[in-house]
């Protein structure tokens, strides 16, 4: 079998799918693996670091017409679908739920899309193939990071000739993944933090981390399907960005991460919430999207500072900032899904695997995931035949 990394063309994405160490791991094992120009270049691996390490350097065009599979960090552009063949397979974020257009495209062109961020996640086997949960632990290092270098004062408390500069406040909202990896940040840089999720799982983790856990007196529990939280309804929605407003105003940094697959992230902090934060004071929204994110008035990728003096850091895809930590972890977990669904040299598709059937989006011809498939119009013609992952009706 032969995989092909491509060059990511998504703009600012600096990731490469798969880095040196992983190239030679994988030729051990039989995979032969070209990469595509360039490829390593946003991560600083050179063409040369990927030929040591035994992959062949190759041009786009050759790259879609050699490789069995194709593996990406993010969903292919237009063009590479264009490029991509019947039988060929690509492997990556490939966010069929916010695209499942895409998912369409290659399963009338025939291509076997597999996306990373379709993993079962809750499987103790699945975790070295994880890919949501490492790019997530180096998006909320780096939030806090950002947050650090952004505000105007210092993080820990500080006792000098000078006087004494007291500790920075930081509240993280949503304790998942990313917002326990940014508490964890923030208090090794010494600020005083405190967490708050809709989860309430969440707290043990907040508490256990040295940060203060914030219960909201109209106490909304959300704990919805595999460990994710649910949406709130409207008015569940109101009575938590009305409460959380006040806790917000008492903080000198506020970084989000909330998100519910599949859906735009929550809204958080509201206009008045801004409103009421004291001047220098800086949000880090990761939630940052076009579509909105959990902070009003944030810009994807944009930096914006409030009439009142607050800084907004749209930080829409922090683990592209870090694409040498980023770039390690995705590389381990594309070897580790190969490994796994890999069988006598080649991809072996098997939806009634209970993590194929997490990962494989499209196959034959065909959406095999109803989740996608139900987000399309009925006359879609590869939808034919889409069975519920929930049910393992494959
Ligand atoms: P995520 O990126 O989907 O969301 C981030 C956080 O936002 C979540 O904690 C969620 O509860 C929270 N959130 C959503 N809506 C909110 C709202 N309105 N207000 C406040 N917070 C809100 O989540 P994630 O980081 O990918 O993790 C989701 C869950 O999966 C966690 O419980 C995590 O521990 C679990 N997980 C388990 C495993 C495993 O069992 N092996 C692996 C990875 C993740």
């Amino acid at each position: 079998m032969k995989a092909g990394v491509v060059r990511e063309t998504a703009s600012g994405e600096r990731r490469v799918a798969l880095v040196p160490d992983t190239v030679t791991k994988l030729q051990a094992s039989g995979i032969e693996v070209l990469v595509e120009r360039g490829a390593g270049e946003g991560a600083w691996l050179s063409d040369s670091a990927y030929a040591d390490a035994g992959a062949s350097i190759v041009s786009a065009a050759e790259l879609y017409r050699d490789a069995d599979v194709i593996l990406t960090v993010t969903k292919p552009s237009a063009e590479a679908v264009h490029m991509l063949r019947p039988g060929q397979a690509v492997v990556g974020m490939l966010t069929p739920l916010v695209h499942p257009e895409l998912a369409a495209a290659l399963a009338a062109q025939g291509v076997t899309a597999i996306s990373l961020d379709r993993m079962p996640r809750t499987l103790t086997r699945t975790q070295p193939m994880d890919a949501l949960s490492s790019q997530a632990n180096v998006a909320g290092y780096k939030a806090a990071v950002v947050a650090a270098a952004e505000f105007g004062g210092f993080f820990p408390l500080l006792i000098t000739a000078a006087g004494t500069a007291r500790p920075a406040k930081v509240l993280v909202l949503g304790a998942g993944v990313a917002g326990l990896q940014a508490i964890g940040t923030a208090r090794r840089l010494g600020a005083v933090v405190s967490g708050y999720d809709v989860r309430p799982a969440s707290k043990t983790e907040v508490e256990s981390l040295g940060a203060t856990f914030i219960e909201l007196t109209e106490g909304v529990s959300a704990a919805g399907e595999g460990g994710y939280a649910r949406e709130l309804n409207a008015e569940e929605r109101q009575a938590q960005q009305d409460e959380l407003a006040g806790h917000i105003a008492r903080h000198d940094v506020v970084i989000t991460t909330a998100q519910v697959p599949g859906r735009r992230p929550p809204l958080l902090v509201t206009e008045d919430a801004i409103k009421a934060m004291t001047s220098g004071s800086v949000v880090v929204d990761m939630g940052a999207s076009p579509l909105g994110g959990n902070v009003a008035g944030s810009r994807p990728g944009e930096t914006v500072v409030t009439g009142n003096g607050i800084t907004i850091i749209g930080a829409d895809n922090l683990p592209a900032t870090m694409p040498t930590a980023a770039s390690n972890a995705y590389s381990r977990n594309i070897s580790a899904l190969l490994g796994y669904m890999t069988s006598d040299g080649a991809l072996a598709i098997d939806t009634s695997d209970e993590i194929q059937a997490g990962v494989v989006i499209t196959h034959d011809g065909r959406i095999v995931q109803e989740a996608v498939a139900r987000l399309l119009p009925a006359e879609t013609p590869a939808k034919g035949g889409a069975s519920d992952v929930s049910g393992s009706t494959y």
